[in-house]
């Protein structure tokens, strides 16, 4: 039987099987267990093989999982292995804020590149648009807009934007990420009243566990009677990348990406003070907006082991 993970931990996985039912599984053998090199084998999304246990009907085996559209991975710092958030996307919904927490536009770079990396298609959800945007913020969200990044300003408080949003999601399986208190929660509530997620300040959060037994990290929205499926992320503190060189950071820097090589140095170029640098010109131009071109610096100073940087 094949089913979808909705969600696990501790090797326990819900899965969505395809009978309708969901069930409790357990991995079968070690092979799974130790194939992915990810601090978790598996992930929401993930399509997996099963055996349904004879005699618990909520019960399974995973036995094997099917080949991923794309894998969702951040670097996690903590256990020192890239982990899988999540599996077979369509949309990666980048959720980001004017104020309250302050808006990071370096923390959504990073998720962008990652996306571009994996090949998922972005999308910036601009929540708290109520609040109003600050001139500098419009400034880099208008750029991300000319790079070709999708940008959708909602609230979710006053229902701003929401009908486009649910737009997007109708069919498809998305996974929204994001700082703690940006507002995925209060989003998916508004999108259906009835998921009814736990929203709050971070404080007031009991954090990752407390809801997965119960409905698991994918879930779907009705939203004027059309399905959309969803996977709510935990609030990370910090996005580091993974599996992209400090060498190869460029290439994922949409307004970089055409001017490699094509300095007077070549290859070679660092793109720091070099003369003949065109990305450097290009900085000086006004070409690539200067606070990009400090979030390809800090982000590369952070792949080559340099620390940590935002
Ligand atoms: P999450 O950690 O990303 O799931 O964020 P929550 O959904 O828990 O929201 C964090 C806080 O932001 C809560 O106090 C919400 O009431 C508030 N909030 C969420 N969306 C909006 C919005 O569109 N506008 C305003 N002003 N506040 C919001
Ligand atoms: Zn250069």
């Amino acid at each position: 039987m094949k089913g979808t993970v909705t969600g696990g931990s501790n090797n326990i996985f819900t899965v969505e099987c395809e009978d309708g039912i969901v069930r409790r599984c357990g991995i079968k053998g070690k092979k799974l267990k130790d194939s992915s090199g990810y601090y978790n084998p598996l992930a929401p999304g993930d399509m997996v093989t099963l055996e349904a246990d004879a005699l618990s009907g909520d019960c399974g085996k995973l036995t094997g999982i099917l080949p991923r559209k794309n894998e969702f991975v951040r670097w996690n710092v903590k256990g020192r292995r890239p982990q899988l958030l999540a599996a077979n996307l369509d949309y990666l919904i980048c959720v980001t804020t004017p104020e309250s927490p302050p808006f990071r536009p370096r923390f959504v770079d990073r998720m962008l590149i990652q996306a571009d990396y994996a090949h998922i298609d972005p999308v910036i959800l601009c929540n708290k648009s109520d609040l109003g945007f600050a001139p500098e913020t419009e400034v880099r969200i208008a750029e991300w807009e000319r790079l070709g990044y999708r940008v959708l300003r909602v609230s979710a408080k006053t229902g701003e934007g929401l009908p486009l949003l649910a737009a997007l999601l109708e069919g498809k399986l998305s996974a929204f990420v994001g700082q703690s208190g940006v507002g995925k929660s209060s989003i998916l509530n508004a999108l259906d009243p009835n998921c009814a997620l736990r929203t709050g300040e971070l404080s007031e959060k009991y954090g990752r566990g407390t809801h997965t037994t119960t409905r698991g990290d994918l879930f779907h929205l009705t939203i004027a009677g059309v399905r959309a499926s969803v996977i709510d992320t935990p609030g990370v503190r910090r996005f580091v990348l993974h599996d992209i060189s400090a060498g190869d950071l460029a290439l994922y820097f949409r307004e970089m990406e055409p001017l490699i090589g094509s300095c007077s140095f070549g290859m070679s170029c660092s793109h720091e003070q070099e003369p003949g640098c065109k990305i450097l010109e290009a900085v000086y131009s006004g070409v690539i907006l200067e606070d990009r071109y400090v979030s390809w610096m800090r982000i590369r100073e952070e792949l080559a082991g340099n620390g940590w940087a935002d």
